[in-house]
């Protein structure tokens, strides 16, 4: 009569996952590189969503953000240089089910691997691409990437690169049904996490350029916006990546943009006066290519069989 509840069993769940469960082998990169800020922010997010590891699938090409998978307790695939994208894609075609996470670097993503990271945008298939941007390439001990600034001295141009560098967002945001592009630093943890937890939610090929510190080889490159915290450019939006108050000191320069907005996303990809944090560009009525290749998911052993043997004798004489 109270409102008192007779049944006081608590349900618990089957499977509880701590963040151990998501670590895999001990991280061998460098003392302060970023890459260990986003492994932890992935393993976080994971943990938070209670994703069954083996419903995880992390993908990578070459390069130092490549061991990536390693140090993950999921499933991994270390790809082959600038591979990362297709077999992602292999994965998500017939898996569609699983959580795909792709660590790919500048060299990896827009070097080598550059034909598949427009076919991918383009096939916007459901996963979470992350270009580890250190403007060079690390692993292969310091050469000219195609984001190194122009006349930074790297092995092979000594003197400085030449060429200006290639905007990964601003490309990314060319190419034919894109769906979600972000950018965000690996120095703020808070920021980090809040955008790659709003990458993952994202339904279809969601890309978040991070700049990622390398204080091995490129220790200065970033120096302008440590050192000047006004040139982070906080994109806040009801829509948008969730801005924690306690940024406001950290970054105090902010601006509204409506992530519905193309226009608006390629002008903030193109300032190189300040560096837009946050989401640039979503949309989720994008066609995404997983929903066409579902066909014969659902078969049994038997009507595979069948239907091979069908296709086989065609052939047969
Ligand atoms: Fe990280 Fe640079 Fe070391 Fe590679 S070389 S692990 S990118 S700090």
């Amino acid at each position: 009569m109270f409102g008192l509840k007779r049944d006081w069993t608590v349900t618990l769940p089957e499977r509880y996952f701590t963040f151990e469960d998501y670590e895999g082998g001990e991280a061998r990169w460098c003392p302060g590189c970023g890459d260990h800020a986003i492994l932890t922010a992935v393993q976080r997010i994971c943990r938070d969503e209670q994703l069954p590891p083996e419903q995880v699938v992390s993908v990578s090409g070459i390069g130092c953000s490549s061991r990536f998978p390693h140090y993950m307790g999921t499933y991994g695939f270390h790809g082959l240089h600038g591979r990362a994208l297709p077999v992602a894609a292999g994965v998500k075609a017939r898996r569609p089910e699983l959580k795909v996470w792709v660590a790919t670097g500048d060299g990896d993503c827009c070097s080598i691997g550059a034909g598949h990271w427009i076919h991918a945008i383009r096939y916007n298939m459901d996963m979470t691409v992350m270009l580890f941007d250190n403007a060079i390439y690390g692993l292969t001990k310091k050469q000219t990437s195609p984001t190194s600034p122009k006349g930074l001295s790297t092995n092979t141009h000594p003197r400085g690169a030449w060429l200006p560098p290639l905007n990964p967002t601003q490309a990314t945001l060319g190419f034919t049904n894109v769906s979600f592009v972000a950018q965000t630093v690996d120095w703020n943890p808070v920021h980090l996490h809040a955008t790659l937890k709003k990458a993952y939610e994202h339904k279809g090929l969601s890309f978040v350029r991070i700049l990622q510190r390398c204080p091995t080889y490129t220790d200065k490159v970033f120096d302008d916006l440590q050192s000047d915290p006004r040139k982070i450019l906080v994109l806040e939006h009801e829509r948008g990546v969730p801005v924690d108050p306690a940024l406001d000191r950290v970054f105090p320069t902010r601006q509204a943009h409506d992530p519905s907005d193309m226009g608006a996303a390629r002008a903030l990809a193109a300032r190189d006066d300040v560096f837009a944090i946050g989401l640039l560009f979503q949309d989720e009525s994008c066609p995404r290519y997983e929903d066409f290749t579902r066909r014969g998911l659902d078969m049994s052993v038997d009507d595979k069989l069948a239907g091979l043997d069908a296709a086989l004798d065609r052939f047969a004489l």
